[in-house]
């Protein structure tokens, strides 16, 4: 919780201006730190209040990033969005916001979007984190899967196997040993968060009593100590759609690791391995496979069956006159998705010239060589 940014003007702590170089900023320091010292000043406590500041302003304008952050802060509240602040005491009365109060979690929102100033005031966006002991959401985890190129194609339904944090098996989460009672926190009535007023803001913390999570427990789950975590192998069941491709990663919400002070679990990604298969390739969703013919299949034409992934087969027309490489589409017969148009079969021709040939078989080609007329390589003729 960084709330000092927003009330105290650092520079004008160590006397320098907002656009002082580091240099400027060292010796403003260093002379005023050798001032107020608490050793120079034994029991002074006006002293050590300022050398303390004089502290915390080096702190942060001595880092560049810090420093960068604290200026974007500072223009924001100077830029009269934040209905302006006035001198010293806090905020100058009449705001933009007529006297509203501001929320300060909306503060967070706004700032949310620049670099995480968000968090300076303790709470994230989505995901981020919410203070130090507030409400924070468990971790994402991963596990690989290995699919058979069928079961990619037709979806299913798994295992997978992931180590990491998980909800305590002996309290199921809950932190308290079994059979002693969660109350919920009399200081926050369970909400988990109180309500702090400072001038025009209010700010909303974590309850210092319950951390965030507005429960109470008596005795501690003597596995896990009231964490309500535990580190195990833990075998998650995976719906896979249909179509699903190779490198995918599925996204599983709430399945990653718990939150900790109620915050939310984390998700579970799981990235997709899709094994081959030995007749079929995928070009997304349209599967392709080859089929070889016989040089006078393709020159006379003749029907083949063609195998498909669902076990069926389809009965493909090749005309006379094929030339090897050519492909057909059989339509609707690739891969149907969960989500989406389905895809084609693709099937690729290709002609194949016998190695060896029988006495016959040559005798008739040589015959079949005398009567052909077409010249293939009219073309290639310069
Ligand atoms: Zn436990
Ligand atoms: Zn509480």
């Amino acid at each position: 919780m960084n709330r000092d940014w927003v009330e105290k003007d650092f520079y004008e702590v160590l006397g320098v201006s907002s656009d002082a170089s580091a240099d400027e900023i060292k010796r403003a320091y260093r002379k005023l730190a050798q001032k107020y010292h608490p050793d120079a000043n034994p029991d002074d406590p006006k002293a050590e209040e300022r050398f303390k500041d004089i502290s915390e302003a080096y702190a942060t304008l001595s880092d560049p990033e810090q420093r960068k952050e604290y200026d974007e802060v500072r223009r924001l509240v100077e830029s009269g969005g934040f209905g302006g602040f006035g001198g010293p005491g806090g905020f100058g009365g009449a705001g933009g916001f007529g006297g509203q109060r501001v929320r300060v979690e909306d503060l967070g929102d706004l700032l949310g979007g620049l670099g995480g100033l968000g968090d300076l005031f303790g709470f994230g966006g989505a995901g981020g984190r919410a203070g130090r002991s507030g409400p924070r959401r468990g971790a994402d985890l991963t596990a690989e899967l290995y699919l058979s190129f069928e079961d990619a194609v037709r979806g299913a339904t798994t295992t997978v196997s992931v180590r990491g944090e998980a909800p305590c098996s002996r309290c199921r989460g809950s932190g308290a040993e079994p059979g002693t009672p969660v109350r919920a926190c009399p200081t926050c009535g369970g909400s988990g968060t109180v309500a702090q007023n400072q001038g025009l803001f209010s700010f909303t913390q974590p309850c210092p009593q319950c951390h965030g999570s507005g429960r109470l427990i008596d005795k501690p789950c003597s596995q896990c100590r009231g964490t309500g975590t535990e580190v195990r192998t833990r075998n998650i069941k995976v719906k896979i759609p249909a179509g699903v491709k190779d490198g995918a990663t599925i996204r599983l919400r709430g399945k990653g690791a718990p939150g900790r002070n109620g915050g939310p679990p984390g998700d579970l990604l799981v990235h997709v391995r899709v094994g081959r298969h030995p007749l079929f390739t995928r070009r997304g969703n349209d599967l392709l496979i080859t089929v070889p013919v016989t040089f006078t299949e393709a020159a006379l034409g003749t029907k083949v069956e063609v195998p498909t992934l669902d076990g069926k087969t389809v009965t493909l027309k090749i005309p006379a006159g094929t030339s090897s490489g050519k492909t057909f589409r059989v339509r609707g017969r690739g891969v149907h998705p969960a989500k989406g148009k389905p895809g084609d079969l693709l099937v690729k021709v290709e002609v194949v010239v016998p190695r060896k040939l029988s006495r016959e078989e040559k005798k008739l080609l040589e015959q079949l060589a005398t009567y052909e007329t077409s010249d293939v390589r009219a073309h290639l003729k310069v």
